[in-house]
């Protein structure tokens, strides 16, 4: 079987094709468009730069799309068809930046290759819908949580899933097997796992939520966006563009979103944008450890994640007082890993260990859409 994945974000467009073989899958080529606001023209490039590397597509061809927010109802991938389709834009208005453009790359695909190729959602909360009530509500009131659907979701639920997964198949894991996963991007979130199900997660209602971002401020006192209403003159959507936005490391520092830029800076409102990066990570941790009753691995991923032996180091030096124990040398020596790697960064007698692994949220999509 050939399967193509396709991730279509807010600013950038990623395509992989593999190849499965008797349960091994095989990436054949990537593609990554950056700065790309119409999924059409750049899926049509993308399609073009694979036939002119020699890779053509197979009858048994089925694509697999990375679809943000799957609201209460999808709790697993779906095949598509008109029917979930239709579904599936009811659900924009929970988030219409990045749902739309998911609809626009499917409806791409299905004009490209017809109606026989089958085509299969992949949900970025699926993952998350294990979550139990005390974790998922908010605590509004019952008339309004009845009325509408507002709960915690979570987000980068793909990239948990793989992380977990990566870990068990390593490290090997039971029921009762805790870790948390630490997601830091551009967008960060984290994710307390117990026995491969996630219990709780740092992303809410809407990926604002949680750890402190490139541009987004993560946890806000709600009264903020009142005051700032009738300081600034401005409309809740204003406010949110500015919480979503330019909050968060670029908001703090005043100087770059880049994590890398403002470790790299003497500036010291960088370096203060840094400190709260880990602090609240540190927070969220400290949370999640109590959430799940203790904790056997720390996983860090994603651009950050991967990249970051000093960012690690900060996050592990203020978990010392756990017992955390970061083998320095391991630790300066994970970075730049190819997808799928995983590397122990803690020394043995640490309480919790800790991992690096290189997150492959396409590969997760690819082997969902082969499972289907
Ligand atoms: P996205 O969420 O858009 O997929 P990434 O996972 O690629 O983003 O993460 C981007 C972040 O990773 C940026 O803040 C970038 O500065 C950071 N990053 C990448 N490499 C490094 C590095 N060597 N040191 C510190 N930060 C890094």
């Amino acid at each position: 079987m050939q399967i193509l994945v396709i991730n279509c974000g807010s600013s950038s467009l990623k395509a992989s094709l593999y190849k499965t073989d008797k349960g091994v899958c095989t990436k054949l080529i990537d593609a990554h468009l950056k700065g790309v606001n119409d999924p059409s023209t750049g899926l049509a490039g993308i399609f073009e730069s694979f036939a002119k590397a020699g890779f053509s597509f197979e009858p048994s061809l089925r694509v697999g799309h990375r679809f943000v927010h799957g609201g209460d109802k999808y709790r697993s991938s779906i095949l598509l068809n008109a029917e979930v389709i239709k579904e599936l834009e009811k659900l924009s208005w929970l988030a219409p930046l990045h749902n739309d453009i998911c609809l626009a790359g499917i409806k791409t695909c299905i004009d490209y290759f017809g109606e026989a190729v089958p085509q299969i959602a992949v949900f970025d909360t699926a993952f998350h819908r294990t979550m139990p009530p005390i974790a998922s509500n908010y605590a509004l009131p019952r008339d309004i949580t009845a009325k509408y659907p507002i709960q915690h979701y979570g987000f980068h639920g793909i990239s948990h899933a793989y992380l977990a997964q990566t870990y068990a198949k390593h490290v090997g894991q039971n029921e009762q097997t805790k870790i948390i996963t630490l997601h830091l991007g551009n967008g960060c979130s984290m994710a307390a796992i117990r026995g491969g199900k996630s219990m709780d997660t740092s992303m809410g209602f809407t990926p604002a939520e949680g750890l402190i971002m490139s541009t987004r401020a993560g946890d806000i006192d709600a009264a903020i966006v009142e005051f700032l209403c009738v300081q600034e003159k401005k409309t809740p959507v204003e406010i949110m563009q500015i919480l979503n936005s330019r909050s968060g490391l670029l908001g703090v520092s005043g100087i770059s979103p880049d994590m890398k830029v403002l470790l790299d800076s003497k500036d010291d409102h960088a370096r203060l944008a840094v400190d709260m990066f880990c602090y609240r990570a540190v927070k969220y941790l400290g949370g999640y450890i109590a959430a799940l009753g203790g904790v056997e691995a720390l996983i860090f991923s994603a651009g950050i994640g991967e990249n970051s032996p000093e960012i690690r180091c900060d996050i592990a030096r203020r978990m010392e007082w756990f017992g955390i124990k970061m083998d320095d040398h391991a630790n300066s020596q994970a970075k730049g890993l190819p997808p799928g790697a995983i590397r122990k960064i803690s020394q043995p007698d640490s309480t919790a260990a800790l991992y690096v692994i290189a997150t492959d949220e396409n590969a997760f999509i690819a082997q969902e859409v082969e499972l289907l």
